[in-house]
């Protein structure tokens, strides 16, 4: 069925992309320091489509981002 071998080539070709959620979180927190990669990207991306846990690390990272930043911007009123 040509279909099916077309579907497993564009499979195969992904792969390279393919990234564990260590290699995920850890190019989350690269990000922060330097801009990636375009292929790091495509597939930090892919990765996020595909995973539960780490859109959950990448909201928390967010989330204390934010908190620092507003620690940071903090002053006691007067
Ligand atoms: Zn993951």
């Amino acid at each position: 069925m040509p279909g099916v071998e077309l579907v497993w080539k564009d499979i195969k070709s992904v792969i390279p992309l393919r990234r564990t959620c260590k290699e995920a979180t850890a190019l989350m927190v690269a990000r922060e320091d330097r801009t990636l990669y375009w292929a790091d990207r495509v597939a930090l991306r892919l990765h996020l489509l595909a995973c539960k846990a780490c859109p959950r690390f990448e909201r928390q990272m967010l989330i204390t981002q934010n908190c620092l930043k507003q620690w940071r911007e903090y002053t006691e009123p007067d």
